[in-house]
C-alpha cells in the first residue's frame, strides 16, 4: 500500500524460499489500539508520534500493512514435553518483516493472533486480550529487569470474539524479537532429512545472530556453542529472579537467546524448586528447578540437527556435539554463580571463591524454601542486612536460629573479601554493598495475582487503567517506589496454591 507509515525488510522471505508458506492476516473487523510500546518504537527507529490512533489500530492489525511487507506464516516443528510434532509452524502468528533498530540490528516483527493459516491444526489462530496484555506485562517487566526477550510493540482489539472456556473479547499483538529461529526451526528441516536446509538455515542464522562466525571453518559447532551460551546465561537470569517459563518445549527456545512464548508463565513467590503453574504440566517437567537441565536437554535436540554440519564422520560429530552440550553444565553453572554473587553482594574474589560462594547460594535458598519465604523479599531485604538493618529480612523467618547462623557466614564471607581488597569506601562498605545488592536483587516483579487483577479487569470490563499502573510500575523494577507497595505485595498463599496458568490461550 502507498503512503505506508513505516517499511520492513524481509530477509527471512527472500534468503529462505521453502522455509515458510506466505500468507495474509485475517482482517479485523473493528480494531482498535489498546498498547503501543512509545519505548520500543523508538528503539526500531519507527516515527509514529503523528500517526492518527485509527491508522495505528489499522497497522497492528494487519488491516494495512507496513511497505515491504511479505507476510509469511514459518515452518517449524518441535519437541513438546519431550514428544517430537514433525509439523507445529505458525498457527496463529505471521512474521511481517523486519526493521533494523537504532543499533543496528536486524529485529523480527510479528502479528500475534492474526488468523488461522496452513499450520493451524484445529486451532482458530486467534489471540483473547487476557493473554496478549499478560505477553505485554511479563516481557516488559523481564526486558527491565534486563534479561534478553521478544517484547510486545502494540496490541490491538480485533472487535472479535474468541472462545476458549467463554466468550472473551480477541486481540492481536505485535512482537519484536531478535529472530523467531527456534530449535524446532532446525529441527523441521532434520526431521525430514532436508540436511541442504539445515544448512542454509544455520548460515542464515549465523549472518544474523553470529556475524563474526560467517566463514570459519568450525563455523556450525561454534554456532551450537552460541546458542547454548546465550541459552545458559537466559536460564541463569531466570533462575536469579524466579521465572518459571513454563512451556520449554524446543519450538519455544530461541537460538538468538531471547526469552520467547509467554504462554503459562509466572513469577515464583514462596520459594519452592519443584514450583509449576502451567495447568497441562501434570509431571512437573518445566518446573523451576528443572529449566536448565531442560535447555540442557533442548540444546542437545539442536546438536542433533546439526550433526551432518560438524564433521563428515558421524562418530566425529556425535563427539564434537556431546561436548558442547555436557559442556553446557558448566557453562550454565558459571553464570548462574556470577548471577548469585552479585545477588549476595559478593564482587570480590577470596580463596575457593566458586566453592564457598555456591554454598553460601545454595543454602541460603534451602532457608527460603523451609520457611516459604517469597523469593524477591527475602533477596531484597537481604541488602539491608548489609547496611545494618536485618529486622526487616528477620521478620520472613520462621526459624530465626538458622537465618542468624546463616547471615554469620555471609558476613564472614563479605569480610573477607572486604579484607582481600579493602575499598575505597571504607565505613560506607556497608552502603555501598547494600546499593550494587539493591541492583541485582528486583523490589518488583510481576506478581502472579497483580498481573491477575488488571487482566480481569482489561479482559471483563474493557478497563485498561489498572494494566497500565502495572506496566508502569514494573518499568522500574530496582527502585523502591512508596506509592506502588502494594505491586510489591507477595500474594496471600491460598492465592498461589490455586494458582494456574495456560498454555496457548
Ligand atoms: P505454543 O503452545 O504457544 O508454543 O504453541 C504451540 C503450537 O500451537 C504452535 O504451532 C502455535 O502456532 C499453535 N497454536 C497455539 N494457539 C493456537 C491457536 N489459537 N490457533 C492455531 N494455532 C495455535
Ligand atoms: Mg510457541
Amino acid at each position: 500500500m502507498r503512503n505506508a507509515i513505516f517499511a520492513v525488510e524481509s530477509s527471512y522471505a527472500s534468503e529462505l524460499e521453502g522455509f515458510y508458506v506466505p500468507w495474509k492476516p485475517v482482517a479485523a473487523p473493528t480494531p482498535r489500539l489498546l498498547y503501543l510500546n512509545h519505548e520500543l518504537a523508538e528503539d526500531l527507529r519507527l516515527d509514529l508520534t503523528a500517526v492518527d490512533r485509527p491508522t495505528l489500530a489499522a497497522l497492528f492489525s494487519g488491516n494495512r500493512l507496513p511497505e515491504g511487507a511479505t507476510p509469511i506464516a514459518q515452518a517449524y516443528a518441535g519437541h513438546q514435553f519431550g514428544r517430537f510434532s514433525p509439523q507445529l509452524g505458525d498457527g496463529r502468528a505471521l512474521l511481517i518483516g523486519e526493521v533494523i533498530d537504532r543499533y543496528g540490528k536486524r529485529r523480527d516483527i510479528a502479528f500475534k493472533g492474526s488468523g488461522r493459516t496452513p499450520f493451524s491444526r484445529d486451532g482458530d489462530g486467534k489471540a483473547a486480550l487476557g493473554p496478549m496484555l499478560r505477553e505485554v506485562l511479563l516481557g516488559e517487566a523481564m526486558h527491565a529487569l534486563g534479561i534478553p526477550t521478544t517484547r510486545a510493540l502494540a496490541v490491538v482489539g480485533t472487535g472479535e470474539p474468541v472462545y476458549r472456556e467463554k466468550e472473551l473479547p480477541g486481540a492481536q499483538l505485535t512482537r519484536v524479537a531478535a529472530s523467531h529461529i527456534r530449535v524446532g526451526t532446525f529441527e523441521f528441516f532434520a526431521a525430514r532429512g532436508a540436511y541442504d536446509r539445515v544448512r542454509q538455515l544455520a548460515d542464515y542464522t549465523i549472518a544474523r545472530h553470529d556475524q563474526a562466525l560467517v566463514g570459519e571453518p568450525e563455523r556450525y559447532l561454534d554456532l551450537l556453542r552460541a546458542a547454548a551460551r546465550r541459552q545458559a546465561a537466559l536460564v541463569a537470569q531466570w533462575m536469579n529472579v524466579g521465572f518459571i517459563h513454563g512451556v520449554m518445549n524446543t519450538d519455544n527456545m530461541s537460538i538468538a537467546g531471547e526469552t520467547i512464548d509467554y504462554g503459562p508463565c509466572a513469577f515464583m513467590e514462596a520459594y519452592d524448586p519443584a514450583a509449576v503453574f502451567s495447568s497441562i504440566d501434570a509431571h512437573g517437567r518445566y518446573a523451576f528447578e528443572n529449566q536448565s537441565r531442560i535447555a540442557q536437554w533442548n540444546l542437545a535436540r539442536f546438536a542433533e540437527t546439526l550433526l551432518p554440519l560438524l564433521a563428515d564422520d558421524e562418530q566425529r560429530a556425535r563427539a564434537l556435539a556431546t561436548e558442547v552440550v555436557e559442556g553446557f553444565a558448566d557453562v550454565f553453572q558459571r553464570d548462574w554463580l556470577a548471577g548469585v554473587r552479585a545477588k549476595l553482594g559478593l564482587r570480590g574474589r577470596v580463596e575457593h571463591a566458586d566453592r564457598i560462594d555456591a554454598a553460601l547460594a545454595e543454602d541460603w535458598l534451602a532457608l527460603l524454601q523451609a520457611d516459604k519465604v517469597d523469593f524477591t523479599l527475602a533477596w531484597r531485604r537481604l541488602a539491608g542486612v548489609a547496611e545494618g538493618h536485618p529486622e526487616p529480612l528477620r521478620g520472613l523467618f520462621a526459624d530465626q536460629r538458622a537465618l542468624a547462623v546463616w547471615l554469620d557466614r555471609w558476613r564472614a564471607r563479605c569480610a573477607a573479601e572486604d579484607l582481600e581488597s579493602p575499598s575505597s569506601e571504607g565505613v560506607n562498605a556497608g552502603r555501598s554493598r547494600a546499593n550494587s545488592m539493591r541492583r541485582a536483587n528486583p523490589w518488583l516483579i510481576p506478581r502472579n495475582h497483580r498481573v491477575e487483577e488488571a487482566l480481569l479487569a482489561a479482559s471483563d470490563e474493557g478497563e485498561l487503567e489498572p494494566f497500565e499502573q502495572l506496566l508502569a510500575a514494573l518499568k522500574h523494577p530496582y527502585d523502591e517506589q512508596a506509592g506502588l507497595a502494594r505491586f510489591a505485595e507477595p500474594a496471600a498463599d491460598s492465592f498461589t496454591a490455586a494458582y494456574r496458568t495456560y498454555c496457548g490461550t
